[in-house]
């Protein structure tokens, strides 16, 4: 099978379950002065976005837009700052199809290279990921307006916000919208984080957090300290080395390497689909279990770095503090000093909508798991504390009275719903049982707004369907 067939397959398998044959707005149009107001904007246009949209227009929610920062072809982690080889998902796990079998992962590479290149393939390689998410918004016909950068939501009159554009795609200063859904990424709940003794201690040129655009080919021949021990740690280090770097000395906190992928067990137990039945005591456990382990790199990475002679671990190994000295970063740990030309910083992020710019005028009314549920002492983790409580359906949860209208619509669909909502927004592994509760909660919510016009029609309902003229037998 071509392309061009499996184009024409997901036409068919759509018409199938009439989508978009019946694809009929029964959202009625908000109306307002300053012109248009979507029903939904999803800010976001990554595969939360993508699958959201096309999750939203299976409902005949079709009056929706998706915002994103960046230009066509390059939204999310995958072919910017992201540098593994392959996606760490298993390659087999259905994720933004929404069900529908032509619109997999497997059915594009299948139509493309054949059943046995899939059989061959071990995990997906992050740019055909890509690839694939071009492929599956152009042949869905999904809205997306790039280069469109939201610096704000404003919650306005009405139930409606209005968000705040910029970016060379905008193609007006702010639009209205009555949901919005914040699709924004695994840094989209707060910020990437890079310790402050890195940052007051060092000039900027000497670091960069994995997540910014490094330039590799200035590294060629030099000597590079990674701070981290998760995947992006020995993503970066076989990345440097696969450039050209001469040395990469990766530094684990940890005395022993994590082993154990959670994300693994999560995937077959259950707890994805069903975490939304926890309490919130289990669920405060499930996820500081899950910050434990976090993830370790896959065998594949990992082999690839040590084939490099320039590679080398050091367990055991906190910086205790780092310096300049000649050009050069200067890293002090409990057993040496070294000097290395360059430090990537391989900490993760943090969660905090107080770091949001978008949030700005809303996130005083965001309840956060530390307002909701006090852990014991012995596991209390700030970390978990200043995430957003959320709905079941990722809905922002107000802290008061004047909170509710403030945030009356929006949807947190991003890496901050882990703890409320699980691996969902996060990660490929939960993203089929996310969306359609998203959706679904979206659609409800734009129900019960326009509910007394929808009965109002239904009540006075009176086209003729029947036209009969049975014959009354004369008495
Ligand atoms: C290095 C790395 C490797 C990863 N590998 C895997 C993996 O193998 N498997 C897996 O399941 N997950 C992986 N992840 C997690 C990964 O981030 C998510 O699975 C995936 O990217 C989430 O998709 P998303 O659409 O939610 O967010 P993203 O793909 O990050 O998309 C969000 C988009 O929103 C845009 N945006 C944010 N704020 C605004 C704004 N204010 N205005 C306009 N646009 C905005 C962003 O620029 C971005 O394009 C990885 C993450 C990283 C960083």
């Amino acid at each position: 099978m071509s392309l061009e067939a499996l184009n024409e397959q997901v036409k068919k398998d759509l018409s199938y379950i009439a989508h978009p044959v019946f694809n009929v707005e029964w959202v009625k149009p908000a109306s307002h002065p300053e012109g248009h107001v979507y029903d939904v904007a999803i800010i976001g246009g990554g595969q939360s976005g993508l699958s959201t949209a096309f999750g939203l227009n299976r409902e005949r929610i079709t009056n929706i837009t998706i915002l994103d920062e960046n230009p066509a072809g390059i939204e999310g982690p995958w072919i910017t700052y992201a540098r593994m080889v392959t996606l760490r998902t298993p390659k087999h796990l259905p994720s933004i199809d929404l069900g529908i079998p032509s619109l997999t992962f497997q059915s594009w590479w299948i139509a493309q290279h054949g059943q046995e290149a899939w059989n061959q393939l071990d995990k997906i390689p992050r740019n055909e990921w890509m690839n694939y998410l071009n492929w599956y918004r152009e042949v869905l016909e999904l809205p997306v307006q790039n280069e469109v950068k939201v610096d704000l939501i404003e919650p306005i009159n009405d139930a409606l916000h209005r968000l705040h554009l910029s970016g060379n795609g905008a193609k007006s200063k702010s639009i209205l919208a009555r949901k919005v859904v914040l699709a924004t990424g695994i840094q989209g709940g707060g910020e990437w984080h890079v310790p402050d003794f890195i940052k007051s201690n060092l000039p900027k040129s000497l670091f960069a957090h994995t997540s910014e655009a490094i330039d590799f080919d200035d590294l060629k021949g030099k000597r590079i300290g990674i701070l981290g021990g998760g995947a992006s740690a020995f993503d970066n280090a076989n990345f440097a080395l696969s450039t050209g770097a001469k040395e990469v000395h990766t530094f684990i906190r940890r005395k022993e390497m994590v082993r154990v992928n959670p994300m693994r067990i999560l995937e077959q137990s259950g707890l994805i689909e069903r975490y939304h039945s926890l309490n919130d005591e289990e669920k405060y456990a499930a996820m500081l279990h899950f910050f434990k382990f976090n993830q370790p790199p896959t065998n594949d990475t990992f082999n690839r770095a040590s084939a490099w002679e320039g590679f080398q671990v050091h367990l055991d190994s906190p910086w205790l503090d780092v310096s300049e000295s000649e050009g050069c970063a200067v890293v002090r740990t409990p057993h040496e000093t070294f000097t290395f030309d360059y430090l990537i910083i391989s900490t993760g992020l943090v969660t905090d909508p107080s770091l949001r710019p978008e949030l700005k005028q809303v996130e005083q009314y965001i309840t956060r798991w530390r307002d909701v549920y006090k852990a014991s002492p012995d596991i209390s983790n700030e970390i978990i504390d200043a995430h957003p409580y959320l709905s079941k359906s990722f809905a922002f949860v107000p802290n008061c009275e004047e909170g509710k209208e403030a945030l009356y619509g929006l949807f947190a669909f991003n890496y901050s719903a882990l703890i409320s909502c699980g691996v969902s927004a996060s990660a490929l592994s939960g993203i089929r049982y996310a969306v359609p509760k998203l959706v679904t909660a979206i659609a409800d919510e734009l129900f019960q707004d326009i509910k007394p016009s929808i009965l109002k029609d239904y009540f006075e309902y009176d086209v003729i369907e029947f036209t009969g003229n049975p014959k009354i037998p004369a008495k």
